[in-house]
């Protein structure tokens, strides 16, 4: 599939560049951070089955948000807390069916 001879390909400028640059960076930046802020503030340890964590295995605690707004991330940590996946799945799936036993009812 590779086409010979010079090849057209239009670049960004260096300000267009330099702004998706930034915007990536400032998106995965702030995603890491309230992770690793939450994990400081609560330590490594699953909020509901007490389950802790060590780094071989930090990828498995997730942080979920309070009140389910991923936007909101008070440096305090209280809208966050430290889920296992497990635990976290089950937090979700509970909402998921208490609205529906509530709607239902
Ligand atoms: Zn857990
Ligand atoms: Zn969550």
């Amino acid at each position: 599939m590779r086409s010979r001879g010079p090849k057209t390909v239009i670049l960004p400028s260096a300000e267009e560049a330099n702004a998706l640059i930034k915007k990536m960076r400032g998106a995965v930046e702030s995603n890491e951070n309230y992770r690793t802020k939450s994990l400081r503030i609560h330590g490594p340890v699953c909020a509901k089955c007490g389950r802790s964590f060590d780094a071989a295995h930090l990828d498995q605690l997730t942080v979920h948000h309070k009140d389910g707004n991923h936007n909101n991330n008070p440096p305090d940590g209280s809208n966050w807390e430290n889920l296992c996946i497990h635990c976290h799945d089950d937090e979700h799936s509970r909402d998921i069916l208490g609205d529906y036993l509530s709607k239902t009812k």
